[in-house]
């Protein structure tokens, strides 16, 4: 391999991964708390030696050093541990913020279970070019760490702590190291054994960093009662600056979802939005359970409204209008009054001519034979009533047949030179 290659070698490209605002290498050796005599603040005299130096020489210092290839590829950098410098580190750190959001209408929120669990992150730190160091960042999980999280988590201010990592843990330690430096310097298929020492060489330190991860149950409390919980989970530090929240308390009846609770006089644990006034009894009940009446707009109990049996719409019967004939209740539009005649639905209004022979209007006329001195009959029926509609010398007979009793409910008659109707609520005949 020639100089040039080597020189190509050695600035073999890195792949663009997230890393901490840059910091001098000084800074970095004084947060490792290394003094003089220290291997790596010697390295670092030895590169501030070359800085001035061409690109050959750094291939020289290489070269020599390719003795030790493969160190971080083996995970075998200093490592350290550190903590966040505002991470909690105590459940009551962070409870406060957990249990604020919620609002209990006479009751109270706490803890009914709180872990603060020490996740690690893997930070690896090398230096770039002359006193330039960056930090590249993993997960748990190998992969590269997202970069909003390096500054959300206080990534970029860390404070070096007691370890943590167990003896039993260094093996699992050290693979994770070496599968993160491997991913931040690949290393071709061909091994290049002065490319991996260039690399090495560059490599400075590896730092385990514990992040609190909260988890938990909320439990409510009214009186000497806990009724309902709500858990939680997500970083520690994130609750504790409100861009993580527990999850809201759901209404076991009607699913609607609130930090704001209220207890019920069964004692059922809801939110103020799964229940309402009923409009037509004054009664609190659930939301889900009120329906509008389509006259009115009101939001009622279902079993407050009733079927307007020609349009088929629910409504409040106070919203809705009686026809003098048949004495249905029906939507105001279906009542018209005429001339000659109170307020009166479209099927009684628009009644069909019936024949002579009828079977309903036979019937009625057996039961009531004075009636028979009417003609040009006209009618409806539906499964509980019939109303016949006779004429005679310009007078009219409106007859409210009950089928289910099978006899006159009531009639009205109106003589020819009388608008006014006289109506017998009775089953009396003529
Ligand atoms: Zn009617």
């Amino acid at each position: 391999m020639n100089k040039a290659q080597s020189t190509a070698s050695a600035r073999s490209p890195t792949p663009a991964l997230p890393s901490s605002p840059v910091e001098t290498l000084e800074q970095f050796q004084q947060w490792l708390g290394t003094g003089p005599g220290d291997p790596l603040a010697e390295q670092a005299a030895r590169d501030r030696q070359r800085g001035g130096e061409t690109d050959a020489s750094e291939t020289d210092a290489a070269e020599t050093d390719a003795a030790e290839t493969g160190a971080a590829e083996r995970g075998d950098l200093e490592l350290v541990e550190a903590v966040p410098v505002g991470d909690p580190q105590q459940v009551r750190e962070v409870s406060g913020s957990i249990l604020d959001c919620y609002r209990v209408c006479d009751g109270h929120s706490e803890l009914a279970g709180c872990t603060l669990e020490p996740r690690p992150l893997l930070r690896l730190t090398r230096r770039t070019s002359g006193d330039e160091i960056r930090h590249d960042w993993f997960g748990g999980d190998g992969q590269t760490l997202e970069p909003e999280l390096i500054p959300r988590l206080g990534l970029d201010r860390l404070r070096r702590c007691e370890p943590r990592l167990r003896r039993g843990d260094e093996p699992v330690a050290r693979q994770w190291i070496a599968t993160a430096a491997r991913a931040v310097v690949p290393i071709d298929a061909a091994g290049q054994a002065r490319r991996r020492a260039d690399a090495d060489a560059r490599w400075l330190a590896a730092t385990v960093v514990w992040c609190r991860w909260a988890s938990g149950t909320v439990a409510f409390r009214f009186g000497n009662a806990a009724v309902g919980r709500c858990s939680f989970a997500g970083w520690a530090i994130d609750f504790l600056h409100g861009r993580e929240r527990p999850e809201k308390y759901r209404c076991p009846i009607t699913g609607y979802r609130s930090y704001d609770l209220l207890m019920l006089g069964d004692g059922t644990l809801t939110v103020p939005a799964a229940v309402a006034v009923c409009q037509a009894t004054e009664q609190t009940c659930w939301k889900t359970e009120l329906e509008h009446c389509e006259v009115s707009g009101a939001r009622v109990r279902e079993e407050c409204l009733v079927t307007c049996p020609i349009t088929g719409r629910r409504a409040l019967p106070g919203a809705l209008k009686r026809c003098s004939w048949c004495e249905r209740l029906v939507v105001p539009e279906q009542v018209a009054a005429g001339a000659d005649r109170g307020p009166c639905c479209r099927d009684c209004r628009e009644a069909e001519p019936l024949a002579e022979a009828d079977p309903l209007l036979r019937q009625v006329l057996t039961t009531h034979p004075a009636w028979a001195r009417y003609r040009r009959w006209r009618g409806w029926e539906d499964a509980e009533r019939a109303v016949l509609i006779g004429q005679r010398w310009g007078g009219q007979l409106v007859v409210l047949w009950d089928r289910q009793q099978k006899n006159v409910r009531k009639y009205g008659k109106r003589g020819r030179f009388t608008r006014r109707w006289t109506w017998v609520p009775t089953q009396v005949s003529e």
